[in-house]
């Protein structure tokens, strides 16, 4: 191990062995709550990367044989490590993420639940068989993994996101490559140490630490078959077009701008709470955090009021006190970006109800306090970009049909929520609306495992989703033998 001032410099992950990357940049790794640098992460080489596939190549050869339902027990003994190591993967994501105790804890569960997902791998991989196309003659679907696939996560969910795709691909019969976020590397190594304490094959799941040199090393490297992303909305549109010129399968999930629609007949109650966890939960740092509220006619007021009143009962601070909603933003240059936003949203004349610059641990942490825009309008950019942080917008409008079409004018599409007790709203909301992901009185409508993880316009680049039926299609590859006997 090298030591730097008694913080370890992390190494990849290769052939079941931490080796040392051929780099000589390296960043440091903060707890985003106290500033405390963690641990060095390597920038890694194009060079680590061709490392890792060939040993990835090769781990492939004999893990494409071990029989589907093998491959799933070791998914069984992985997700019961996962549950043995709950609390400690939770501690993890927090110190490195800064989002608090309870949403971690419920991060590792979403974890979980993808690990569940993918040991169901002899169901999921079944194919199908027609006995007669012809006299004589059936046909019959054959799946098949697609060889070495790589994984390219961001900071925001450190143990999720990963668990959306290497389980799934390794149950498959794939070999893979993952690329955490250089900003939260952490909880990925504890991730991998426990695929190989299941028992999983050398060579089967390696990691690469690092940031583009890494990211192109696997856009460009012909051996690597599939591409899964996700992080923000300019690289996953770069991650797309060049995995796609190097002729790769490639699911890029990218930003969002999730809007909340409130109709007058809502439960004000449960839409405050809804609303407050998802606008300000994590720090605002979620792609399905609820970024706009769209108060429809006389309802304004009211939940303006309450929606202020919520925020300044939030708990700022470190993420381990339990006690504590709101932790920091992921990094001092986050911190700036997000208070320049606010700059801007009272430069454009919006209405600033409730400011959270210098709330929080100032001096040491990377807090925002959570912040409120009133009168919001489609041309500001507070309204247009994703700010990824504690900053709700709420704009006004007089009916759904407005709300509607309001919603439908952000670039992105990845959820929307409306707050209701109409079923006729909500069905005119499913219809219209364009988002992915929808949720009905509730604020963070984010599928299981079992269903597609779903956005699109902006929010999304490809074809199949993460997760669920469209998981399992994007890491395997069809045959068709038609026979005649
Ligand atoms: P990011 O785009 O900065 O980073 C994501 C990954 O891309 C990281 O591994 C990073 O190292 C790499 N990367 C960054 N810049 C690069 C470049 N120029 N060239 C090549 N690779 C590069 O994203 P982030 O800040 O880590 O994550 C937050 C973003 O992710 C938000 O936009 C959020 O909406 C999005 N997100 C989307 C979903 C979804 O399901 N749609 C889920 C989680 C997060």
């Amino acid at each position: 191990m090298t030591v730097i001032n008694d913080v370890e410099t992390l190494k990849n992950y290769i052939g079941g062995k931490w080796v040392e990357s051929t780099t000589s940049k390296h960043e440091e790794v903060p707890n985003p709550a106290t500033g405390e640098v963690l641990a060095i992460v390597p920038l890694s080489t194009k060079e680590d990367v061709n490392q890792a596939v060939r040993v990835a190549k090769n781990a492939y050869k004999e893990w494409k044989k071990v029989a589907v339902p093998k491959r799933a027990r070791f998914l069984f003994r992985y997700q019961q490590l996962l549950i043995e190591h709950w609390d400690e993967l939770a501690k993890l994501v927090t110190i490195e993420n800064g989002k608090s105790y309870t949403e971690a804890y419920g991060e590792v569960q979403r974890g979980i639940e993808c690990v569940e997902f993918a040991a169901g791998a002899p169901t999921l991989m079944m194919g199908s068989q027609l006995p007669d196309i012809s006299p004589g003659i059936e046909s019959g679907m054959y799946r098949y993994p697609m060889g070495v696939v790589a994984g390219i996560t961001p900071f925001n969910f450190p143990m999720m996101v990963p668990c959306w795709m290497f389980p799934l691909a390794i149950a498959c019969g794939n070999t893979f490559i993952l690329k955490p976020s250089e900003r939260t590397p952490l909880l990925a190594n504890r991730l991998v140490e426990l695929v190989t304490e299941a028992g999983v094959p050398d060579g089967v799941v390696n990691i690469v630490h690092g940031a583009h040199d890494v990211v192109n090393g696997i856009l460009e490297h012909e051996d690597i078959k599939a591409v899964s992303f996700v992080g923000s909305q300019p690289v996953a549109e770069y991650v797309y077009k060049t995995a796609a010129a190097n002729k790769k399968r490639v699911q890029a999930l990218s930003g969002a701008k999730n809007h909340s629609i409130v109709m007058p007949d809502a439960d004000l109650d449960n839409a405050v709470t809804n609303i407050t966890n998802a606008a300000f939960g994590s720090a605002g740092e979620r792609c399905m955090a609820a970024s706009v509220v769209v108060a429809v006619g006389e309802v304004g007021d009211l939940l303006v009021e309450r929606l202020k009143a919520a925020a300044d009962e939030i708990k700022i601070g470190n993420g381990m006190d339990k006690e504590v909603f709101l932790g920091p933003v992921i990094r001092d240059t986050h911190k700036k970006r997000t208070e320049q936003y606010i700059e801007i949203g009272e430069k454009e004349g919006a209405v600033l109800l409730r400011d959270g610059r210098n709330e929080g641990d100032q001096e040491n942490g990377y807090y925002v306090g959570p912040t409120l825009f009133d009168h919001v309008k489609t041309d500001m950019k507070i309204w247009k970009d994703e700010i990824f942080a504690p900053v709700l917008s709420i704009v006004r409008v007089n009916t759904l049909e407005e709300a509607i079409e309001l919603t439908n004018q952000s670039e992105f599409a990845n959820g929307a929520c409306l707050y209701t007790d109409s079923a006729k709203a909500v069905r005119e909301f499913r219809e219209e609306i364009d988002a992915g992901m929808l949720g009905v009185n509730l604020g963070v409508p984010a599928p299981m495992a079992f269903f597609p993880f779903s956005g699109y316009k902006s929010s999304f680049y490809g074809d199949l989703h993460a997760n669920g039926r469209d998981g399992v299609e994007f890491y395997t590859r069809k045959k068709m033998l038609t026979a005649r006997y």
